[in-house]
């Protein structure tokens, strides 16, 4: 068993986020996590990722319950995370926002080559080594998309969910992007993606978990999501 919840519940004031919410991704496979808006995806992924705490319910991960831990410990525990609106550092070079990302070492100045080196080459597969010592605030939006992802990386997670990848990203990068997760998912890494664009979805996720209001109701491959009415009735709200 790979990333799991069990009956997760959450409510801010008298709105319920997540209501009920059991999900078994499956491991090694590219899993989205798609739904209408306001259907409590980004809550959950931040119950997941212990941005905030759940009402009531579990999460699991590898048979370790994480419910309710803090951001660095699931991390730790092989899960890593990106969010919709990039969080990089924007004063700092691209080189120096990977590095910040180096496991146990937080903000240290103490640096290793071979983290140095590693760092690099996690921004030339992400193709964007040119920009090393470009301070972020001074990259384009997707490129700041890529960097944040390089960061994520190079803690070596072994699951990765990304919040909307492809989110104001211009058409060649986002193509860029479906091959990238497709070649890190091939390298064995596990994805949770939640996203938007439907064409992406459809042709990276091996598994899609569908969900409307706080809970899911369908799941699925790409060709029986495409034509699950309900799935339907949820989008178009019949
Ligand atoms: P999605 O990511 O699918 O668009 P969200 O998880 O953002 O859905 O939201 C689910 C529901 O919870 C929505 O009705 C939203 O308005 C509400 N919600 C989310 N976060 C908060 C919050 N911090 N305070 C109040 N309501 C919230």
């Amino acid at each position: 068993m790979s990333l799991a919840t069990h009956e997760l519940r959450k409510a801010f004031g008298g709105v319920t986020a997540l209501d009920g919410a059991t999900v078994d991704f499956h491991p090694g496979k590219v899993n989205a996590l798609i739904g209408p808006n306001g259907s409590g995806k980004t809550t959950y992924f931040n119950c997941v990722t212990g941005m905030i705490k759940p009402d009531s319910g579990r999460v699991t991960y590898k048979d370790r319950d994480l419910t309710g831990k803090a951001p660095h410990r699931i991390a730790r525990a092989g899960l890593g995370r990106t969010f919709q609106l990039c969080r990089t550092f924007p004063r700092m070079t691209a080189l120096e926002n990977v590095l910040a990302a180096v496991p146990h070492g937080g903000l240290r100045s103490f640096r290793t080559r071979s983290d140095i080196e590693r760092a690099m080459s996690w921004l030339t597969r992400l193709g964007i080594e040119h920009l090393a010592r470009s301070e972020a605030r001074d990259m384009s939006w997707g490129q700041q998309k890529l960097l944040e992802l390089a960061g994520v990386l190079m803690a070596e997670p072994e699951t990765v969910l990304l919040d909307e990848p492809a989110g104001g990203v211009n058409p060649a990068l986002l193509d860029r992007i479906g091959t990238l997760i497709r070649e890190l998912n091939a390298e064995g890494r596990t994805f949770v993606i939640v996203e938007h664009n439907m064409d992406l979805v459809m042709s990276i996720s091996d598994h899609i978990v569908v969900f409307d209001r706080g809970r899911p109701i369908a799941e699925g491959p790409p060709s029986v999501i495409r034509s699950d009415e309900r799935v339907l009735g949820a989008y178009l709200g019949v």
